[in-house]
């Protein structure tokens, strides 16, 4: 476990994950064209789940462990709505958790010890989930997944796909909604990346991506174009259902005309499971399509009934992943890259190596306390793993007897050759160069303009990095200037007249940026895109959040607002007392003019009114009510004094009830606040 964190931090990384998560997902599944690795990805995931576990009452609404798969907001395809929910897996990695997974059915089901519960295995396909809807026999709709609820409409789409029946064969039920897979086999996807190259169009990153790119076609022609093929793993709704076990179910499917996994088989035990799992395992290769696991369900459909669902999974089936897959290479260099805070990050530059399918030739050390671990240098012999579930990583070094000098961690910048340091009780070394280090400008002026932030379009960074060795981005106002530079920019090479147009009308189009977003952009430390949310709440204007403070007085009235935290004030009040900083400030403030900042609020019975909580509340957490109270319009605040209005007391409600009393303010329970808030809608 790393440092702790604290609780404004973690809302803060929670935000950061949400938004990260959303867009690779949708880069993903609705666009097919993922910037980072699967491993990446569920790495993201992995530290979503973590601090939620840490931090419960800081779950977000649009929590990306609430989502299954992609919003389909985006798509040219009409939508669905399922009629019974498309659920996800739970995962499993190692043979104690399918064991742990099979004894807290037996609990749940309270089964006898000499109680047999039989469960199917299969294998985990990757492909793209699809529900197929038939109505006496004939195929009436197709869907995606989607979020889960919602899907895209790909009727037209699998009528070119020939596992897909437009007819069942025999007697199949007045409306029954098959669900399975699309996929793409090995060597369709070869020859389909082959055909792109040829042509010069995108390539797929791997077989999934491919399927989906092929099905979510608002021209089925270019579907029919490609070879995808589909088996059924379940059903959704189902006017009656051919059986009382998941395998006579899954028989009938099959009878109907439709694939299904060749190797679904019953197994009587957990140990049947397991050894099931690794004969799949050592056949993965050789199978003409990806896999990634095998997947576990209750036989029995009463059963399964009774399990039901947590969240979005079912609770009488999981999935067991295919573990980490790991290979030998050598670590040739260790390099260090400078990021936006001063931060010196080792990076592995390794022999290419391939693990799971994916060339691996760069992995992150972390910081000099891993590389110390590790005992690694240049030249080393190492162990690189990656697996479904984790960035790959460096578990081993394999020469740590060989006569090679230990790797000297840098105590200079190698970008400025600033005095670089680790403060007292961190592990992570820092430049201490700030404005002068080219690399933490770049990597600032990177951060000023991405999504999060300014979110200037076309400027990317290689961009910003030529912009900047030319000289012509010597601090973010200077973006703003671009446009006295048309014709410079015109005469570098890759730029056109239009591209040179749209970068310039992208950058005129944040002139009157929001508030929180230059500041967040501005990277002051500890100040994240909530925080800086959270201080122009209370502020409205930046030059009124500056004005407070550079006042000697500003600490108690800055710590005073919801999730500001000392290390917030701190950072911010040392920011202000920096001379360079208040020139880009004012440089900036000189370009753009942001709108007095507008608290989105619902109209009621509490707006513009001073709540205060207290004593204990039954229904809700504090933070919640806090939220609550904020989004209608109302400031909580932590002490009750004349200025405030309400007072929402629970059980155990003492001296802040007595002041209540004395200063004859108004005090309703947690039922009357729960009444505004349903109110207010
Ligand atoms: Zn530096």
């Amino acid at each position: 476990m790393s440092r702790s964190i604290t609780e404004a931090e973690a809302a803060n990384e929670l935000m950061r994950l949400a938004k990260a998560i959303a867009h690779h997902n949708r880069l993903y599944h609705a666009d097919d064209a993922p910037e980072i690795s699967d491993p990446e990805f569920d790495a993201l995931v992995r530290r979503n789940a973590e601090l939620e576990e840490q931090f419960p009452h800081l779950v977000r609404e649009d929590s990306p462990s609430k989502v299954v798969g992609h919003e389909i907001s985006a798509s040219p395809l009409s939508k669905v709505t399922h009629e019974v929910r498309m659920m996800s897996l739970d995962n499993s990695f190692s043979d104690e958790e399918v064991e742990e997974f099979v004894a807290r059915v037996r609990r749940f089901l309270a089964l006898g010890d000499d109680e047999p519960l039989v469960m199917t295995a299969e294998d985990k396909i990757d492909g793209l989930s699809c529900s197929l809807r038939y109505e006496q026999g004939r195929l009436v709709m197709a869907a995606t997944r989607g979020d889960g609820q919602v899907g895209e409409n790909v009727t037209a789409n699998v009528a070119h796909i020939a596992d897909i029946p437009q007819m069942l064969r025999g007697n199949a039920p007045q409306i029954f909604e098959v669900r399975g897979e699309v996929y793409m086999a090995k060597e369709d996807f070869a020859a389909l990346n082959a055909a792109q190259e040829a042509a010069g169009g995108k390539l797929f990153a791997n077989p999934r991506n491919a399927a989906a790119g092929s099905l979510r076609q608002k021209d089925d022609s270019v579907t029919g174009s490609r070879k995808l093929r589909f088996w059924a793993h379940g059903w959704g709704a189902a006017s009656e259902l051919p059986g009382d076990t998941q395998m006579e179910v899954m028989q009938r499917i099959a009878e109907w005309g439709l694939p299904i996994s060749p190797d679904l088989r019953l197994c009587a035990s957990s140990a049947e499971m397991l050894q099931h799992y690794r004969t799949i395992q050592q056949r993965r290769a050789q199978l003409p399509y990806e896999i990634d696991g095998v997947v576990y369900k209750v036989d029995r459909l009463d059963w399964q009934k009774r399990l039901g669902f947590v969240a979005k999974a079912p609770r009488w089936a999981i999935a067991h992943k295919f573990p980490a897959e790991q290979a030998e290479t050598v670590l040739e260099q260790i390099d260090i890259q400078v990021g936006r805070t001063g931060k010196l990050t080792p990076v592995g530059r390794l022999a290419p190596v391939l693990v799971g399918g994916v060339t691996v030739t760069n992995v992150t050390l972390h910081n000099r306390d891993e590389i110390a671990r590790l005992g690694v240098r240049p030249g080393d012999r190492v162990v690189i793993q990656r697996a479904g579930d984790v960035i790959p990583q460096l578990v081993r070094n394999l020469t740590p007897d060989e006569d090679r000098a230990a790797f000297h961690f840098p105590d200079h910048c190698p970008e400025c050759g600033s005095e670089a340091v680790a403060e007292e009780g961190e592990v992570d070394v820092r430049c201490t160069g700030g404005l002068i280090c080219p690399a933490q400008r770049t990597e600032r002026l990177k951060h000023f303009v991405s999504r999060a932030a300014m979110d200037i379009e076309g400027l990317g960074e290689k961009t910003i990095d030529q912009f900047f060795a030319l000289g012509w981005l010597e601090s973010p106002a200077d973006i703003f200037r671009l446009k006295d530079r048309e014709a410079e920019i015109l005469s570098l090479d890759g730029w056109k007249e239009k591209s040179v147009e749209n970068l310039l009308a992208s950058i005129e189009a944040k002139r009157e940026p929001d508030a929180a977003r230059l500041l967040f952009g501005l990277g002051i430390r500890h100040v994240g895109a909530v925080t800086a949310r959270d201080l122009l709440k209370a502020f409205h204007t930046l030059p009124t959040l500056r004005e407070t403070a550079v006042r000697g007085d500003a600490q108690a009235e800055l710590t005073s607002i919801d999730g500001i935290g000392p290390a917030v004030v701190e950072a911010v009040q040392d920011f202000f007392h920096e001379p360079h900083n208040v020139a880009v400030w004012e440089d900036i403030l000189s370009q753009v003019s942001p709108p007095e900042y507008a608290v989105e609020t619902t109209a009621s019975a509490v707006s513009g009114k001073t709540v205060v909580f207290t004593g204990k509340l039954e229904t809700m957490s504090r933070d919640e009510a806090k939220a609550q109270a904020e989004r209608l319009g109302a400031k909580s605040a932590g002490s009750v004094s004349a200025k405030t209005d309400l007072v929402v007391a629970g059980p155990g409600a003492g001296s802040k009830l007595k002041k209540a009393a004395e200063l004859g303010i108004e005090v309703i329970d947690e039922a009357a606040w729960a009444e505004i808030v349903a109110a207010a809608g």
